[in-house]
């Protein structure tokens, strides 16, 4: 015989476009137990659920647990959901469109389950437990190769119609800029991404301009990362910390935007670019979006870096499966 009170864990799972990781939380969120696997490209969205599924029940088996010690989880996915449905809509790296990834898992372990986008998870984490914890409404941005944002109100997940929502990355912060990925031009991952910014800082290197970074990293975007800029930017590459300054510049355009349109008390900002240099784009985010705000707004909202590094998605999810699943929400 099982009773309510041995149920007591929450997992959360990150499904990531090049690994998975599903944790087991105790009830002070503490980690019992993690499994991490790579995530396959060019599988079927079949065998990718399937190998979630193997990821959680590995870690289950870690923890010497069962699914039903469970009371819920929580799953964080890329690209855009439906969060009523649970539905994976796209997920374009992975080739996988129209997944009902939450009955499909919810069936197989006899648990609940809860999907969201990962965004939204690293943002509801920091709400709950990190630099927005308290906020009645936050809004997160977090620069690494792209730029993802997310937007708490009053406790809960601000979220489109059908789809999830705020995605910051994609207003236009420069008529006729770069093209984005979305199709657009001049979208601000167009032009503050860490793979737009390892563009520039490769030009300028290959140029001569930026004599440590060409030294340590040379021309190659995949090795200009953002701990390689932040180390030039400290052996004195002026050039580099430029470039980081004018995406930060961008990143408060959009944050203007969204302070005009949402009031938000808090803007949280994270991801790899933030973390390597919280100190180049923190007040210059704030100074940005403070300049370009109507002045009632002025001075309205604090601009703060992330608490919680890698482990904000994975902690968001099981957080939300929490807020979405807990049996005394109905009382
Ligand atoms: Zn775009």
């Amino acid at each position: 015989m099982t009773s309510d009170n041995e149920l007591k864990y929450w997992m959360g799972f990150d499904l990531g476009g090049t690994k998975m990781l599903a944790q087991i939380y105790d009830d002070n969120w503490e980690v019992l137990a993690k499994e991490k696997k790579r995530t396959k490209p060019g599988t079927s969205a079949k065998q990718g659920v399937d190998r979630i599924i193997d990821t959680i029940q590995d870690a289950l088996k870690k923890a010497d647990l069962t699914p039903k010690q469970l009371k819920g989880i929580g799953i964080g996915c890329p690209g855009p959901i439906d969060m009523e449905k649970g539905i994976l809509l796209d997920l374009p790296n992975l080739g996988w469109e129209e997944v009902r990834l939450q009955e499909q898992v919810s069936k197989e372990l006899g648990c609940p389950v809860a999907i969201l986008n990962d965004v939204d998870a690293g943002t509801y984490a920091e709400y709950r437990v990190g630099a927005a914890k308290g906020t009645r409404t936050a809004i997160a941005v977090f620069a690494g190769t792209g730029i993802g944002g997310g937007c708490i109100y009053r406790g809960e997940i601000l979220r489109g119609s059908r789809i999830s929502a705020f995605e910051i990355g994609h207003i236009q912060v420069m008529s006729n800029g770069p093209r984005c990925g979305c199709g657009q031009r001049g979208c601000l991952e167009s032009v503050a991404s860490r793979l737009a910014i390892a563009a520039q800082a490769a030009r300028t290197a290959y140029r001569g301009d930026a004599p440590n970074l060409l030294d340590n990293s040379g021309v190659d975007l995949s090795k200009i990362r953002s701990g390689a800029l932040s180390s030039s930017i400290q052996k004195g590459d002026q050039a580099v910390e430029d470039i980081i300054s004018e995406a930060a510049r961008y990143i408060g355009i959009a944050v203007a935007s969204s302070v005009n349109l949402i009031g938000p008390e808090m803007v949280v900002l994270g991801g790899g670019l933030v973390e390597a240099m919280p100190e180049l784009f923190v007040p210059q985010v704030k100074r940005s979006a403070n300049k370009r705000v109507m002045p009632a707004y002025r001075d309205s909202f604090e601009v703060v870096a992330a608490k919680l590094e890698d482990d904000a998605g994975v902690l968001g999810a099981a957080l939300w499966a929490e807020h979405q699943l807990s049996p005394t929400k109905e009382d």
